[in-house]
């Protein structure tokens, strides 16, 4: 298949398929029309192994290797929705990028996205993914997210992919005047989406939802 048809995809994985699994997130309440164009839009095959491509488009969350998976259709349109209704995205930090799926999502609506990702494989296939799709605008690296990425900061949203006990200090601290970090907080079955968003130096918290995401681990690998 030639690289256009490939990125295009047939059957399980063409457009009518993508439009499906908009229709289903908007049933399930993502309203944000710029999201749902950009689900659609994304091909989310081409971020997963050939032999699971058919299920690309279902609104489950997928193996990528390693142990982790690529993040449910739902949850990573929820995250981006709240982050680009809640202020300005000119510079955003993605933790746990794994497959990359979400940083292309991202991309479409940020200035510039930066990403950190534990597993050097993984950053290996993502940044692979990311230039077949021609996208500028992210800079990947390979590094504990726990630290953040300091050097590019401060972001005006930093969304985190894997499960921390605690909110991590450094990623509060990299925050912009209006900033917000979306991230998963808890342990297991036991895991909230929260949100939290730096006004004057001080930082308000709100409850998402339950969720259940992979745990976010210290050091490399
Ligand atoms: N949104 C991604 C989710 C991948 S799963 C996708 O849809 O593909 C979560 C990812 O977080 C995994 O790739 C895991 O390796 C990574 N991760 C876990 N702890 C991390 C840490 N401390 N720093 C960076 N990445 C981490």
């Amino acid at each position: 298949m030639s690289g256009t048809n490939k990125i295009q995809g047939i059957g399980m994985t063409s457009q009518r398929s993508r439009n499906r699994l908009v229709s289903k997130l908007r049933e399930m309440g993502i309203k944000n029309e710029k999201v749902l164009d950009i689900v659609a839009e994304t091909p989310r095959h081409i971020f997963i192994e050939e032999a699971l491509a058919s299920k690309a488009y279902e609104n489950s969350a997928l193996p990528i290797g390693y142990g982790q998976t690529i993040s449910q259709p739902f949850i990573v349109a929820l995250m981006t929705q709240v982050l680009i209704e809640s202020g300005q995205m000119r510079k955003v930090l993605e933790i746990g990028f794994g497959s990359g799926y979400q940083t292309a999502i991202l991309s479409r609506v940020s200035g510039q996205v930066f990403g950190v990702e534990r597993l050097s494989s993984l950053v290996e296939r993502a940044r692979e993914k990311i230039w077949e799709l021609k996208i500028s605008n992210i800079h990947l690296r390979h590094g504990d997210g726990m630290m953040g990425w300091e050097g590019h900061s401060p972001y005006d949203a930093i969304l985190v992919a894997a499960a921390p006990s605690f909110v991590p200090e450094e990623l509060l601290n990299q925050l912009s005047e209006g900033g917000r970090l979306i991230i998963p907080i808890g342990i297991n079955e036991n895991q909230k989406l929260m949100l939290y968003s730096k006004t004057d130096n001080e930082i308000v918290e709100k409850e998402i939802q339950a969720v259940k995401f992979v745990p976010l681990l210290p050091g490399i690998n």
